[in-house]
């Protein structure tokens, strides 16, 4: 099927990008890299009257660092958040987490920014900003908000987005560079590059004692948005992380989990498979912050 007729603008400015938001109502829509929304229009789930193209608009692509967090333009293609050096440094589970996101086309036109505002709730670029307790910029013409995730990510394939607002910059914290991190994403699928049925990430920091100093834990799939597994957390910190400690910890996120059936899996499923593959994360996190540590001694 094809999209029904629309008008469309490319935007060279983020001031143009927001005075058009301001006169478009609900029918006009950002198209960054078209990956979700075209295929949206085309099937009629989506049918804006007016899209405004925000690929041309320098202050929405590029990637900075801070002290504490790397700060990714809302328009930065995925594949060049892959490619990054001070992601893989300093986001290392965002890092992580990319190469799960669809195929080397998708994201190759595909956006950090796209994915969060599309809000799928198995996105893999979701669950990180889950996991890792990230910030997001919004602007309008009115001024700028801005949001931690809970906040942004209020259901399945739902935002706190307004009509007249742009996503402008997405906060993800680095880890606390005293410790030996580790991280894991890891996921169940129908098919390499498809959506998750359940995922989970885990980041992780051993002190030089080897128990653990720092720990942020999301599971996807098994509720409406990705969950901060936030008992499991508590419940982890300052252990020595051993195989039964976790394997009872996981249990803990049972009552975060509202699971719901559909074509890919039933809810029980979901249910069962979820604090299992958490458990599965944090033992590939703790198992390479282990080396790490390992290392750190030994040079
Ligand atoms: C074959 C295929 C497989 C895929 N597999 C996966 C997968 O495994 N995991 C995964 O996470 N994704 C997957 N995707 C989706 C892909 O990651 C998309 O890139 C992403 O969902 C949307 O990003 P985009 O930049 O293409 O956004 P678009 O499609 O352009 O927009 C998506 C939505 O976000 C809004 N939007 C975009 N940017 C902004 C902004 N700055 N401010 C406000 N609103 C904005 C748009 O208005 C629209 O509603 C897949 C896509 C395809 C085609």
């Amino acid at each position: 099927m094809k999209a029904a007729a629309f008008d469309y603008t490319r935007a060279d400015t983020l001031d143009q990008v927001l005075e058009l938001l301001s006169h478009g109502g609900d029918e006009a829509r950002i198209i960054a890299g078209g990956q979700s929304l075209v295929a949206m229009m085309a099937m009629r789930l989506a049918r804006p009257e007016h899209l405004i193209d925000i690929n041309h608009v320098d202050a929405l692509a590029g990637i900075n660092t801070a002290s504490d967090h790397v700060a990714i333009k809302a328009c930065t293609r995925q594949a060049a958040a892959m490619a990054s050096s001070a992601i893989k440094r300093e986001v290392p589970l965002l890092a992580a987490a990319l190469p799960l996101v669809g195929h080397i086309q998708t994201r190759n036109r595909g956006t950090i920014g796209g994915s969060l505002a599309h809000g799928d709730p198995t996105a893999e670029v979701l669950l990180a900003a889950v996991a890792l307790g990230a910030r997001l910029s919004l602007a309008s013409i009115g001024g700028t908000r801005t949001l931690n995730i809970a906040e942004f990510s209020v259901g399945a394939m739902e935002t706190a987005i307004l009509d007249e607002e742009c996503l402008t910059e997405i906060q993800f914290p680095k880890p606390p560079s005293a410790l030996s991190i580790g991280v894991a994403v890891d996921e169940i699928s129908p098919r390499a590059g498809d959506y998750a049925i359940i995922g989970a990430a885990a980041e992780l920091g051993l002190a030089e004692d080897g128990s653990c100093g720092h720990i942020r834990l999301a599971s996807s799939g098994a509720s409406p948005v990705p969950v901060l597994c936030g008992p499991t957390m508590e419940a982890l910190t300052g252990s020595r992380l051993g195989d039964s400690e976790i394997d009872d910890a996981v249990q803990l996120i049972n009552p975060l989990l509202s699971p719901e059936s559909d074509v890919q899996a039933s809810a029980a499923y979901r249910r069962r498979v979820a604090p299992g593959m958490l458990a599965r994360v944090i033992k590939m996190a703790r198992d390479k912050a282990e080396i790490k540590r390992t290392e750190g001694r030994t040079s």
